[in-house]
């Protein structure tokens, strides 16, 4: 789809055939999403992210002309995240140490070097990985940048307009306040105990350990 070469719409119609559920049916299915289970759970969710969450992304860079920067964020979530401008951060690093993966958190770095190995990043090791960047950076601002210059540089879908709104969702883009905490402010957070009821994070980290070895041993 990033380079153009297959259409959502096409998607969307041979999967509806090959489950044989009526493509007129969409809007509805997506609409019920949280009555139905199974199968047709899974088509009404990827449905649902291929044609609401990517069109949402292009609507947003086709009307928010500061979609490239943390200037496109609500008011909202600028504001939180000012009120929260000095608070201690956990660290900071160089872009260079960012780049090559090369901080405190074991999580970030394997995100950070499965992306460098192989221009891809799980879905939702993306948004733990965007959301870490506000404890290390001293305002949004920077946070947005980074964030958006080392996934357009690595990503092999990077400079899409879901690029720039998965971005910006890291940082309250179509999202609603949560509970206040230091720095995050209401913005949603995500840490590391979430990843490890979610994944096992330990066959993450030994996969993309292996990764890495295979790339030593090419160069
Ligand atoms: C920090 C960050 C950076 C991101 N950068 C990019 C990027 O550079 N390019 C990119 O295409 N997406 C980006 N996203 C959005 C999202 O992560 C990807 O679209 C999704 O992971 C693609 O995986 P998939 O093709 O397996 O999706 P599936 O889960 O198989 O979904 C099917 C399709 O639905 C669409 N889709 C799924 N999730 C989203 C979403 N959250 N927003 C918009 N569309 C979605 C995509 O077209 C996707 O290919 C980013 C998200 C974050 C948090």
């Amino acid at each position: 789809m990033h380079f153009g070469q297959i259409s959502a719409l096409e998607i969307i119609h041979k999967i509806f055939e090959a489950e044989q559920v009526p493509v007129d049916t969409l809007p509805q299915l997506i609409a019920d999403k949280k009555r139905l289970s199974g199968k047709i759970l899974n088509l009404a969710d990827y449905a649902e992210e291929l044609i609401v969450r990517r069109e949402l992304s292009m609507n947003f860079c086709f009307y928010n002309q500061l979609y490239d920067s943390a200037q496109c964020l609500p008011i909202w979530a600028r504001k939180t995240l000012n009120d929260h401008l000095l608070d201690a951060r956990e660290q900071q690093y160089s872009l260079d140490r960012l780049e090559e993966g090369e901080t405190n958190d074991i999580y970030w770095n394997a995100a950070q070097k499965q992306m460098l190995s192989t221009g891809k990043m799980h879905g939702y090791m993306r948004m733990y990985w965007g959301k870490r960047l506000l404890a290390w950076c001293p305002s949004v601002d920077e946070a947005f940048e980074i964030l958006l210059y080392l996934n357009n540089k690595y990503e092999l879908d990077g400079r899409d307009v879901n690029a720039y709104a998965g971005v910006a969702w890291c940082f309250g883009k179509h999202d609603r306040p949560w509970a206040q905490r230091p720095i995050y402010g209401m913005v949603r957070y995500m840490n590391a105990n979430g990843l490890k009821r979610k994944f096992d994070m330990n066959t993450y980290l030994a996969k993309v350990e292996l990764l890495r070895g295979k790339d030593e041993i090419l160069a």
